[in-house]
């Protein structure tokens, strides 16, 4: 056991706190992290409100890591001590169903198991994310960060990233290939950025009149005010692939119009109950609105050397852990520029009452 200093929830509503825990032993299989970096996804505000109705506290959230090896079980054949790595959404599943056997741990049959918030397959307890100094997790769910990427900027690509790039390649999102993205925060951003790394003619669909210029300098071509209604409806029938990040239970109605014949739209941001949908809109044109839930370890990996080879990287703001409950509360408002990506070297500055 390794006692790891890390932020916590405590209730729905309350602000995190330093936390002091137990971090399990070494299993054979086991690789121990120290954390450099963490991002802050918008899932991890919503873990933390219990928007989900199933967060165990204390609840240690994070589920974008990137750090380096400090020790390794006696049986992990792919990592060293010092080797630059990172883990995302998931650090276990069964290894045995057919989705974990096609890479799609996310899907697996038994159930996955999450970063934090979940239930560690073998002792049962609580899992505990990246907000904090190490982690340990099992050798099949680390990820190796290639020499090109630069560590400060990795964070967000494994679970923004690999959420947006899963579905955009699931679909054939290519040269030339019309899409638009939805909200324009941390996934929304890196569907920006991988969508016109793959040649695609990209639109951002925005609530922020504000975001204008810095989509466009993220590459979009086009910036489409949603509540400008002139503008949507020029829009009708424009779009092959729609990718929906809105956080929130939302109206697709006004979205669904804007895809052309056989156009896709897939949501990844409202994890609830949407508003109804028009039956109608959906068969004019043979439209299909799809889901997606992050993605398996190899794409993940797939997408690090993509990065690195393209040199796409996040835009971050850093942040202090002692900036925590400031970042959740501005991504509450929209006001992310484009992922808050926690420096977590401060830790050293944090004392335990
Ligand atoms: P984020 O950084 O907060 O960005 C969301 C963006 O959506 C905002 O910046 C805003 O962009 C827009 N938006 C917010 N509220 C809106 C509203 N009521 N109506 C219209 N647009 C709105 O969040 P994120 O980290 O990108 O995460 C987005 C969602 O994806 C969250 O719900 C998260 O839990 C979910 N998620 C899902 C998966 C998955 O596997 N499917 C993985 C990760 C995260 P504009 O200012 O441009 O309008
Ligand atoms: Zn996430």
């Amino acid at each position: 056991m390794s006692t790891c200093l890390g932020f916590a929830a405590h209730e729905a509503h309350g602000a995190l706190t330093p936390i002091r825990f137990e971090r399990r032993a070494l299993r054979a299989d086991d690789v121990a992290i120290d954390i450099a970096y963490c991002g802050v996804c918008h899932s991890d505000a919503h873990q933390v409100h219990n928007d989900w109705n199933n967060t165990v506290y204390p609840c240690v959230p994070g589920h974008e890591i990137v750090g380096h090896v400090t020790a390794v079980g006696s049986s992990v054949s792919r990592f060293r001590i010092g080797d630059r790595v990172a883990v995302g959404c998931l650090v276990d599943s069964c290894q045995q169903c057919t989705p974990c056997a096609e890479h799609q741990e996310q899907l697996c049959s038994h159930g996955p198991t999450p970063t934090y918030n979940g239930k560690d397959r073998v002792s049962g307890e609580n899992t505990l994310g990246g907000y904090s100094d190490h982690i340990v997790v099992r050798e099949a769910f680390v990820l190796r960060l290639p020499e090109r990427l630069d560590p400060r900027f990795a964070a967000p690509l494994l679970c923004a990233g690999i959420t947006v790039w899963n579905p955009m390649r699931r679909y054939g999102v290519g040269k030339g290939s019309k899409v638009a993205v939805v909200g324009l925060g941390g996934l929304g951003h890196m569907a920006v950025k991988l969508a016109v790394a793959l040649g695609a003619e990209v639109t951002v669909i925005t609530t922020s009149p504000g975001k204008a210029d810095d989509a466009r300098a993220l590459g979009a071509n086009h910036v489409l005010l949603s509540n400008d209604q002139q503008a949507m409806l020029a829009a009708t029938n424009a779009f092959e692939f729609i990718l929906d990040t809105i956080p929130s239970r939302h109206n697709v109605n006004p979205y669904l119009m804007l895809l052309g014949r056989d156009g896709v739209m897939v949501l990844v941001g409202a994890i609830e109950p949407l508003e109804p949908i028009h039956g109608g809109l959906l068969m004019r044109n043979n439209r299909t609105l799809a889901g997606s839930i992050i993605g398996g370890v190899q794409p993940t990996q797939e997408l690090l050397d993509f990065c690195a080879e393209h040199q796409v990287l996040p835009s971050c703001e850093m942040i202090g852990i002692q900036d925590i409950n400031t970042a959740f509360s501005r991504l509450q408002t929209s006001d992310v520029k484009y992922r808050f990506v926690i420096d977590m070297t401060t830790l050293r500055y944090v004392t335990l009452e």
